[in-house]
């Protein structure tokens, strides 16, 4: 996902800051945020601890949906491919992301070097409920899947 939405932080910071901003993940406790089912330590939690290694594209896609919503900045980067990754990652104060559902994959297995997951990412921002559909390229180099680039749908 590229949406940072950089350009509402000042709003957002200047109509009460979110506290849980900089709350380290490691504190997240509870279900993944990918909804997989099973404990955020044991889920993405290995991935942004640099525990493990996501094996496929919708790995990563799911992990880097949970690094937004605990706002794990450093995965969301070293996870972005060098061609495209922004210099810094701000979060959007007022976004909220709810549910994760993957639509559909394509390649992106352990021995694919490239694939293709797009995703509908339901959120509510500033009380208002919208839904973000994008189709995400992912490519693996050195045996490690990195984010390349989105198309957002609608
Ligand atoms: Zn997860």
């Amino acid at each position: 996902m590229t949406h940072a939405a950089a350009a509402d932080s000042e709003r957002a910071g200047a109509s009460g800051a979110d506290r849980s901003v900089n709350r380290p993940a490691a504190l997240y406790e509870g279900n993944c945020p990918c909804l997989s089912g099973e404990q955020y330590v044991h889920c993405c939690g290995r991935f942004h601890r640099g525990d493990a290694e996501a094996a496929t594209a919708e790995q990563l896609m799911r992990s880097r949906y949970s690094a937004f919503v605990v706002r794990d900045a450093g995965y969301l980067l070293r996870t972005w491919h060098p061609d495209t990754r922004p210099a810094e990652m701000e979060f959007d104060a007022g976004m909220q992301w709810r549910r994760l559902d993957i639509l559909s994959t394509s390649r992106g297995g352990p021995l694919d070097s490239e694939g293709v997951v797009e995703f509908a990412a339901h959120y509510r921002h500033e009380g208002e409920r919208a839904v973000q559909r994008e189709t995400s390229r992912f490519v693996r180099v050195g045996g490690r899947w990195y984010y390349l680039s989105g198309v957002v749908s609608g």
